[in-house]
């Protein structure tokens, strides 16, 4: 039980850092282009498109929910410069961190995959050299 969680773990951190979540060691872009399938272990990252609209879409939402809440509350009308400095800074860091949160989304529907197998899905046979 605490391995599984600790797999599931590993596979969204190796998303956040932009590697395959299922070896570790492939790009899942390149600049910023998504890539189509790991250059090691070949998983596919998206079997079909759209797969991973849902995970992708709530990892966006949550920076502009923030900035949207900024305005809404009236932090920039009240407190202007601070205000703005929030808004840029959740901005930089909406822009900054778009393919870490992309990333994430791949593993959630990479764990998605794992934990409601699919015949048909072509998940490459676990990787030896960390138990998986
Ligand atoms: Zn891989």
């Amino acid at each position: 039980m605490k391995q599984a969680h600790r797999a599931k773990l590993l596979a969204l951190r190796r998303g956040l850092r932009k590697r395959c979540p299922h070896c570790g060691e492939g790009r899942l872009f390149h600049g910023w282009s998504h890539l189509d399938r790991c250059s090691s272990c070949g998983l596919e990252f998206e079997r079909n498109p759209g797969d991973t609209w849902a995970f992708t879409i709530i990892g966006d939402r949550l920076p502009i929910a923030a900035i949207i809440a900024l305005i809404y509350f009236g932090v920039v009308r009240s407190h202007r410069v601070l205000g703005l400095a929030m808004l840029a800074v959740f901005a930089v860091l909406l822009v900054w961190t778009a393919p870490n949160r992309w990333g994430a989304g791949i593993a959630l529907h990479y764990l998605s995959r794992v934990l409601w197998p699919d015949p048909l899905d072509p998940i490459p046979p676990t990787c030896e050299k960390d138990g998986r």
